[in-house]
């Protein structure tokens, strides 16, 4: 059914010994605004797509392997209440259940996920996970310079390593990070990238285009950048809450 819903823009989910354990809407923070998204959460991986229909349709499917998963609770701030991060080695984001109750019930089901597949597998929880990107209008200037006023022409860029939203010129240094870039290094600002530097990672001076002259090339950098492509396309949307199902309970 959660395959047939994604039709073609999805992954096959069918896998033996998979099995489905919950499912609802949480609101996933965006590189612009939060928005709500469909969560089917399987005993191996988390799944989730933009709403299309309710119940009927979804796309932009991604898939997060549950292994590599840590979760982080927030403290509510604000208007956002109930939120935890999910963290991944690739990306990490920050999602909201309705309720403080809800948000209990899906952090415990991913977690024993979590644990049953490790204690299965025998791995050991990885450690280093992606930055969580400050989200866009929470910077008006450069976090790094504090001077760069963002606009058309001086477009935000996000580091990979800390998440922090920082100008061209704070930016024009790259690192190799693990589950980022996909071998390639990737932008960091030059704070992350001086103490990368200090200790012993592997910093290789921009020598492919990112410090450049080339302003066209600079502003269109962060095209690429992780999360912030694929899902940030609105499904409609849809006000009316429903509560998370969960098909598995809880034994402790
Ligand atoms: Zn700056
Ligand atoms: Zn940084």
């Amino acid at each position: 059914m959660v395959e047939n819903c994604f039709g073609g823009s999805g992954q096959p989910l069918a896998v033996p010994g998979r099995v489905l354990v919950g499912e609802g809407v949480l609101t996933k923070m965006c590189r612009k605004k939060p928005k709500p998204r469909q969560f089917f959460l399987f005993n191996d991986i988390l799944v989730y797509g933009n709403i299309v229909i309710n119940k009927k349709k979804y796309n932009k499917q991604h898939i997060i392997p549950l292994e590599e998963v840590k979760l982080e609770s927030l403290a509510d701030e604000g208007q956002y209440r109930n939120g935890w991060l999910i963290k991944t080695v690739t990306k990490s984001f920050a999602v909201y259940a309705a309720t403080p109750t809800e948000k209990q019930e899906w952090m415990a089901h991913i977690t024993k996920c979590i644990e049953d597949l490790l204690r299965k597998s025998g791995k050991k929880p990885v450690e280093v996970h992606a930055a969580v990107w400050v989200p866009d209008n929470e910077a008006t200037i450069c976090m790094h310079c504090n001077k760069t006023q963002f606009t058309v022409l001086n477009r935000r860029h996000h580091c990979r390593q800390c998440g922090a939203v920082v100008c061209g010129p704070c930016s024009n240094k790259k690192l190799l990070l693990p589950g980022q870039g996909n071998g390639k290094a990737v932008r960091v600002c030059l704070q992350c990238y001086d103490a990368a530097s200090k200790i012993k990672a592997i910093p290789t001076t921009a020598g492919d285009g990112l410090n450049n002259k080339d302003p066209q090339r600079n502003n269109s950098a962060d095209s690429s950048g992780g999360d912030s492509s694929g899902d940030e396309d609105d499904g409609n949307k849809e006000e009316n809450h429903d509560e998370p199902k969960f098909y598995s309970t809880l034994g402790r």
